[in-house]
C-alpha cells in the first residue's frame, strides 16, 4: 500500500481476503460495484453465464438473500425485490404482458395506487383496463370470456373493505382465457396463504407492511417462476426500481418474526372485530373472521385455518368526515397513520388517504363510505387496543 494519506484513506482496510468465518446473519453489502480476480469471470457475469454481482442495479448479495427467503416462504421458484410495493406491482404487470394492445382486468376495490396505475397511468401507454368485483365469480368469468384480458390482477384480501377473493377459482378463470394472474397478497402474507401454490403466476407484496413489520422500511417483492423473474430483472435493470441493501436487510430481518407477529395480529383482530360488532356506536364491521362476513367461508379455505389476518374496517354509526376526524384525533395508543401491517396499531381514513385519488362517486360505487375507518391491528394487548377504541368513539359521537 503506498504511504500517501490520500491513497490510504481511500483503500486501507478494503477488499481484505475472504474470511474463514460465516456471519450468522446475512451482512449488509452496500457496495455498488464488485471486482473479480479475472476479467473473464466478470464477462461471464455480464453475459448471465454465471451468477455473481457487478453493479447494484443488477443485483446485490443482501437483496438476493431476501429474495431467496421470500421465494421459499411463498413456495415460488424465484423472487425479485423492489424499492416499494408499487414497484413490485409495476414490474409484475410489465412482465405479465402489460404493453400497447393488452387488456387488464383488475379488482375494483384494489389499493388506490394500483387502481390508478392500472386504470389511468398504463392506459396512457396504449393498453386498456376494466374493473370487476372479483368476489362475483360469474360476472368475472363472463367479463373475462368476453374481453380476453392479458392480465388479471387482484388482492387476496382487499383494501380497505376486506373482501376475500377465492384465488383458486380466479386461477381457473385466468387459465380459461389464457391470462396471467397477479395476486397482491400483502394483507395475507405467506403465513396465511401462498397464491402460487394455488396456481397464480405472480404474487406481489408491499413488504413495507407485514414483512417489514416495524414501520422502518419501504419495499416490495414479486415471487414467480425463474422465467418471469428473468423478465422482471431485464426490465428493472433498465428502469432501476431496485430495493436498497439496507431495506432488503430490514425486510429479511422482519421475515424472521413474521409468523409470530401474524399469529398475534390474527388473534387480536378477531377479538377486536367481535367487540366492535357488539358496540352500539358501530354500524358495520368488515372482518373475514366474523361469521357475518360475506366471504367468511372463502377466507377459511384460503387461509387454511391459520386465522383471518390483522386488518379490519368499520363504519361509525351516522358518521361523516367530521366524526371520523374527531375519532382519529382522540386515539391515544392507536396511531392515525398511513400504513398497515406494523407491530403498532394504526388507523386510517381511506377517503382522505389511500383512496383520495378516486372521486366520491367512484368511492361510493365500490363501497368506501365517508364513515369508514380502516384499522391495522397491532401486536399490543388486545384489551388496551379496545380501551383506546372505546374512549375515542365515545369522544367522537
Ligand atoms: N398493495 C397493497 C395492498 C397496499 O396496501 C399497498 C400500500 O398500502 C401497496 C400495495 C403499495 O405498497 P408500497 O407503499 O410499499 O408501494
Amino acid at each position: 500500500m503506498p504511504n500517501s494519506i490520500f491513497t490510504q484513506a481511500v483503500h486501507a482496510g478494503e477488499r481484505t481476503p475472504q474470511p474463514d468465518f460465516k456471519p450468522v446473519t446475512t451482512p449488509i453489502y452496500p457496495s455498488v460495484a464488485y471486482t473479480y480476480d479475472s476479467m473473464e469471470t466478470m464477462d461471464a457475469i455480464f453475459a448471465n453465464e454465471r451468477p455473481g454481482y457487478v453493479y447494484r442495479r443488477y443485483g446485490n448479495p443482501t437483496v438476493a438473500a431476501f429474495e431467496e427467503a421470500m421465494a421459499s416462504l411463498e413456495g415460488g421458484a424465484a423472487a425479485y425485490a423492489t424499492s416499494s410495493g408499487m414497484g413490485a406491482i409495476h414490474g409484475a404487470l410489465l412482465a405479465a404482458g402489460a404493453k400497447s394492445g393488452a387488456h387488464i382486468l383488475a379488482s375494483q376495490d384494489c389499493y388506490g395506487a394500483t387502481y390508478f396505475l392500472t386504470g389511468s397511468l398504463l392506459p396512457q401507454m396504449g393498453l386498456t383496463c376494466a374493473f370487476a368485483d372479483f368476489t362475483d365469480l360469474d360476472t368475472l368469468r363472463n367479463m373475462a370470456t368476453e374481453t380476453k384480458p392479458t392480465i388479471l390482477i387482484c388482492e387476496t384480501v382487499s383494501n380497505p373493505l376486506l373482501r376475500v377473493v377465492d384465488i383458486a377459482a380466479v386461477v381457473q378463470i385466468a387459465r380459461q382465457v389464457k391470462a396471467k394472474l397477479i395476486v397482491d397478497s400483502t394483507f395475507s402474507t405467506p403465513y396465511l396463504c401462498q397464491p402460487l401454490r394455488l396456481g397464480a403466476d405472480f404474487v406481489v407484496h408491499s413488504a413495507t407492511k407485514y414483512i417489514g413489520g416495524h414501520d422502518d422500511v419501504l419495499a416490495g417483492v414479486v415471487v414467480t417462476s425463474e422465467d418471469h423473474r428473468q423478465t422482471i430483472f431485464e426490465i428493472e435493470k433498465n428502469i432501476g426500481a431496485n430495493i436498497s441493501p439496507f431495506d432488503a436487510w430490514l425486510a429479511l430481518r422482519g421475515l424472521k418474526t413474521l409468523p409470530l407477529r401474524m399469529r398475534q395480529h390474527c388473534e387480536n383482530a378477531l377479538t377486536i372485530a367481535r367487540w366492535l360488532e357488539n358496540f352500539p356506536l358501530i354500524e358495520t364491521v368488515n372482518y373475514p373472521g366474523l361469521a357475518s362476513h360475506p366471504q367468511h367461508a372463502v377466507a377459511k379455505k384460503l387461509h387454511s385455518g391459520q386465522g383471518f389476518g390483522g386488518m379490519l374496517s368499520f363504519e361509525i354509526s351516522g358518521g361523516d368526515q367530521k366524526t371520523v376526524f374527531k375519532f382519529m384525533q382522540a386515539l391515544k395508543l392507536i396511531q392515525p397513520a398511513t400504513t398497515l401491517g406494523d407491530v403498532y396499531s394504526l388507523a386510517l381514513y381511506p377517503a382522505m388517504s389511500s383512496h383520495r385519488a378516486m372521486t366520491p362517486e367512484q368511492r361510493r360505487e365500490v363501497g368506501i363510505s365517508d364513515s369508514l375507518v380502516r384499522l391495522s391491528v397491532g401486536i399490543e394487548e388486545a384489551d388496551d387496543i379496545i380501551a383506546d377504541l372505546e374512549q375515542a368513539l365515545e369522544t367522537a359521537i
